[in-house]
This record gives C-alpha cells, sequence and structure tokens, in this order.
C-alpha cells in the first residue's frame, strides 16, 4: 500500500468501493436486532396465535427469532394472555432473570388493560406495565400472527436506534416499576 497525496475527494470514492463504513452503535444494534429470541410465555388464549408463528408458514425464525424456555437465554418476553395477580410475581422473576438490554410486547387486551377483566375482577392484573416496562403495545383479541410480526418489526426499528449507552436507563426504569410494585 503506497502512501500519496489524493484528493479528499478520490479518498471518499475509493472508501466508498472498498470499505463498509458503520459505527460501532449500527453494527451493535443490528446484531441484536437480528437476533431477538422471546421467551416462552403465554398465560391464555393469545398463545395459541403466537404459538403459531413458530411453524413454517410464518416462519418466525426469519426474523432471527428462536424461542427459549430459559429466561437466561431470552431477551424477549411476549405477555401472550391474561396476567392473573397469581402469576403477577413469576412475571417479574422471570423478567428479572432475563439479561440486559432486554424488551417487553404486550399482547392482547387480557394483557394491556385487563381486558373482558378490566372491570370486574378481583384476580386479574389491569396492565402489564404496572409490572414490567412495555416496549410494544400490542392490542386485538386475540391479535393475528401478522400482528405479532407487524409488532416485532416496530420493536426491530426501536432496538435500531438505540444507543448502546442508554442501556442503563431501562435498568432504572425496571427497577423502579418492581420496587412500585412491591
Ligand atoms: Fe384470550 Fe382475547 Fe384475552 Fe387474548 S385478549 S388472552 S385472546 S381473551
Amino acid at each position: 500500500l503506497s502512501i500519496n497525496v489524493i484528493e479528499s475527494s478520490q479518498v471518499t470514492e475509493e472508501l466508498s468501493n472498498n470499505v463498509i463504513l458503520t459505527t460501532l452503535n449500527d453494527l451493535y444494534n443490528w446484531a441484536r436486532l437480528s437476533s431477538l429470541w422471546p421467551l416462552l410465555y403465554g398465560t391464555s388464549c393469545c398463545f395459541i396465535e403466537f404459538a403459531s408463528l413458530i411453524g413454517s408458514r410464518f416462519d418466525f425464525d426469519r426474523f432471527g427469532l428462536v424461542p427459549r424456555s430459559s429466561p437466561r437465554q431470552a431477551d424477549l418476553i411476549i405477555t401472550a394472555g391474561t396476567v392473573t395477580m397469581k402469576m403477577a410475581p413469576s412475571l417479574v422473576r422471570l423478567y428479572e432473570q432475563m439479561p440486559d438490554p432486554k424488551y417487553v410486547i404486550a399482547m392482547g387486551a387480557c394483557t394491556i388493560t385487563g381486558g373482558m377483566f378490566s372491570t370486574d375482577s378481583y384476580s386479574t392484573v389491569r396492565g402489564v406495565d404496572k409490572l414490567i416496562p412495555v416496549d410494544v403495545y400490542l392490542p386485538g383479541c386475540p391479535p393475528k400472527p401478522e400482528a405479532i410480526i407487524d409488532a416485532v418489526i416496530k420493536l426491530r426499528k426501536k432496538v435500531a436506534q438505540e444507543e448502546i449507552l442508554s442501556r442503563g436507563i431501562k435498568e432504572q426504569t425496571h427497577r423502579f416499576y418492581t420496587t412500585s410494585h412491591e
């Protein structure tokens, strides 16, 4: 490689032909949004729609989503179904066991507001965001598999905009949620 004094316009042209320019931040986000691993979590009928995504018809894996049975291996939780008061501590525990950075999609009317149980039930959590911070709300009863894919795409766009240094902010928010619930 010879070192010559060359015009800056020539440098730009040469670089554009030979080098992929990006930032560490973009590379980091691209890797994360391309490999979001959801926890297998479902409590009622919404999970049937979520489970259908795993089959070949919708081919969830093409987005890099590989469902995991352990929260230690997951960075996304899709709260599919009604969250009862009895289930709430377990949901918070699962969320806490997931490594940062981690994300939540609230799936279905029951999860988002309590749904049909929102007015007259002593046993249902009326909004999962009272327990854990939600990144994307996905309304419906139940949302179709295509709508779940749309929510995942929205989440991927959000991840693409994040700064590496913002990881700690989510952690602080999460602590606030769990503390205020206790
Ligand atoms: Fe079932 Fe509808 Fe509630 Fe989903 S939102 S858990 S489909 S009742």
